[in-house]
């Protein structure tokens, strides 16, 4: 299930270029285009699911698989002693840009308060 006119699936697809760090049977992550901190990565599930709203109980392997991949690329990209954090987007008031469910992996310097 892909959505050709969402940009994560297209990247999925290979249709736009990303530089993709992990790939899983079901999850991909690749580097922020416009990176917030010196780790700034993004884990996303192959299928499309517009965000965590529509998130359902037989989506929890998926999920699984995105914690996993997370703490895999928080070792690989050095900040694993240093603490990261792990976020995602849902609709209007948390600034959503992409309708394609996604976390954000962030660290390399402290990270200040969760909401500025
Ligand atoms: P959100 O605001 O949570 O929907 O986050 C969307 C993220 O996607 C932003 O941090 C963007 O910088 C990032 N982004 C947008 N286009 C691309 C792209 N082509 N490759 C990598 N990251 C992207």
């Amino acid at each position: 299930m892909s959505d050709a006119s969402c940009l994560f699936c297209r990247i999925v697809a290979g249709e736009i270029p990303a530089e993709v760090l992990r790939e899983t049977e079901r999850t991909l992550a690749f580097r922020d285009i416009a990176p917030k901190a010196p780790v700034h990565l993004l884990l996303i599930p192959k299928e499309h699911i517009p965000s965590a709203a529509e998130l359902e109980r037989e989506h929890a392997d998926v999920l699984a698989d995105l914690v996993q991949d997370a703490q895999h690329l928080a070792r690989a990209e050095g900040v694993d002693e240093t603490g990261w954090r792990l976020i995602t987007n849902v609709g209007p008031h948390s600034g959503q840009e992409v309708f394609h469910l996604h976390f954000h992996l962030l660290g390399g310097r402290p990270l200040g308060a969760l909401v500025g």
